[in-house]
């Protein structure tokens, strides 16, 4: 097409899920632009969590200072269905959920790009855009008009309903919503018999639906219901005051009183899976590629780390220094993440209704996970911390595809750990010493281990091993020189 790139990448979607990306990219070298419809943010936050990999993701950038002096609280352990899960049994330093509500994580990541000089343009509005084999050219619909602007890629990140995945005319199977439901920021007068902590929702199917009240400081608490006359309402009804009085009653009588609606919306059960998150030059992240029931606090968690996944890949195929493929791994390690993600929000979602036959599952569930090994499998689920990419090429070991804890990656290079340097180590790296950083490692049963930029081992192996020049290559492209090769 031969028209000039204004951007490498531009990432539809100011939510977490783009903010993060675009920092990812700017720490990676990779220019982009961020569009967001909304002129300015409304502080409302949907997510109140960070979930413990993602607290891990942010530290491992040096990031997480910024975002926890911003926290309300932390909350121990994470739940399933509103059954309590220990996170106590991971090797992490975040056995906890930090409690924040989503408004105050995209600010801070907002302010870190404005602080890159990385671009976010405000009330602007992607409505179309055309790729061919080198680019993306996009219309933006802003307050002067419409423009149009070329990248090398584009990246929606533009929420449950995605322009991007509509004009890609993407394959988005899965169900629609079943159950329909309110969630709303108040302020309550007579609140003091409320606990003012931020604590596990007490998500219990009752007679009135699903209910569950937090107080997030400041006299402000969210309110989270879904009972019969919620089903009948039009799911583009707004929420009347009425409504909220309504729901409130039967669980606090008259003793609290509703001052103010702060802001209030309905949300479903809906579950749906984009079925390719890459179209050519084209990549669909967080909420744009998946929704699903907001059950166990995944979903932001999801997004960001769709995006730190993304972030580098994209990065190194746009300065031609991805090997083969690479760009594709995307795809390949989060569809799955995000289709497990489905699965147990559509089997919490059968936990949270209201039948005698539920509350006996729900007991039988309850038993389950007081086993470790239960616990233990679907805490790191919902935690994010048992995931596992497959890592092609590498014999197999405990460490491989699974996320090293409690190091630090702030350049987004990768990192080989080693326990003395070794000279065969030292001249198989040499090619790659621009993309890779090396420290001791900390385990002793492994003498090499190599970390992606995402905090990843890719590779686990021994001084002599061969196998390292083709974790190399494969993850940090093609050597540069030929001095050791
Ligand atoms: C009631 C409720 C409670 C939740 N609670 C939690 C929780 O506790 N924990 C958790 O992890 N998750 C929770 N979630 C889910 C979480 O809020 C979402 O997963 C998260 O917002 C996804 O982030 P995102 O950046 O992918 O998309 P979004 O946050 O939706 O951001 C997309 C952005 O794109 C912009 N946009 C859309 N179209 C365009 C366009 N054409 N051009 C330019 N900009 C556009 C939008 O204005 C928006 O700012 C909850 C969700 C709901 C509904």
């Amino acid at each position: 097409m031969g028209m000039e790139a204004d951007m490498d990448v531009l990432v539809v979607g100011a939510g977490p899920t783009g903010l993060l990306l675009a920092n990812e990219l700017q720490l990676a070298g990779a220019s982009a632009l961020v569009l967001e419809r909304l002129p300015q943010r409304t502080g409302q936050s949907k997510a109140l969590n960070l979930q413990p990999r993602t607290a891990e993701i942010l530290q491992l950038r040096g990031w997480l200072e910024r975002v926890m002096s911003r926290a309300v609280t932390t909350v121990p352990g994470g739940h399933f269905a509103g059954l309590p899960l220990d996170y106590g049994v991971f090797d992490t330093p975040f056995p906890y959920q930090v409690g924040i509500p989503q408004a105050r994580v995209e600010e801070s990541l907002e302010d870190r790009l404005a602080e890159e000089g990385v671009p976010v343009l405000r009330g602007h509005e992607l409505v179309d855009f055309e790729q061919d084999s080198d680019g993306v050219t996009a219309t933006v619909a802003g307050p002067a008009g419409q423009r149009r602007l070329r990248a090398r890629y584009l990246v929606g990140a533009d929420g449950g309903r995605s322009t991007v995945r509509h004009l890609l005319k993407a394959a988005f199977p899965g169900r629609d919503g079943r159950v329909s439901m309110v969630v709303a920021d108040i302020v309550l007068d007579g609140a003091s018999e409320l606990s003012d902590e931020w604590r596990l929702p007490s998500l219990e199917p009752g007679d009135n639906g699903l209910f569950f009240l937090l107080s997030l400081g400041d006299g402000v608490y969210r309110v989270l219901f879904g009972g019969p006359r919620q089903q009948e309402l039009d799911r583009s009804a707004p929420v009347t005051e009425d409504e909220v009085r309504a729901a409130l009653r039967p669980h606090h009588g008259g003793r609290l009183r509703l001052r103010e609606v702060r802001w209030a919306s309905r949300f479903t059960d809906a579950s749906r899976q984009a079925e390719r998150y890459r179209d050519g030059r084209v990549l669909l992240a967080g909420d744009a590629a998946h929704i699903h029931l907001p059950a166990g606090g995944q979903g932001l968690n999801l997004g960001m780390q769709d995006a730190f996944n993304l972030g580098w890949k994209l990065a190194a195929q746009i300065q031609g220094r991805a090997s083969e493929g690479l760009l594709d791994t995307y795809h390949a390690e989060r569809h799955p993440v995000g289709a497990m993600v489905l699965e147990n929000t559509r089997a919490q979602g059968v936990l949270l209704v209201t039948d005698p036959d539920v509350l006996a599952l729900r007991a039988t569930m309850a038993e389950l996970l007081t086993l470790p090994e239960a616990n233990r499998r679907i805490a790191g689920m919902i935690s994010g911390l048992g995931i596992r990419y497959e890592m092609p090429g590498s014999p197999t070991h405990p460490l491989l595809g699974a996320r090293l804890p409690g190091i630090e990656l702030p350049t987004g290079r990768g990192l080989l750990l080693e326990s003395a340097a070794h000279p065969s180590l030292t001249a198989a790296l040499a090619p790659w010493a621009d993309r890779v950083d090396r420290a001791p490692t900390p385990f002793p049963d492994a003498q090499a281990v190599l970390v992606r930029p995402d905090g990843y081992v890719c590779w686990v192996g021994r001084s002599d091993d061969a196998h390292l020049s083709t974790a190399l290559h494969r993850w940090f492209g093609a050597p540069s020189g030929t001095e050791t090769q």
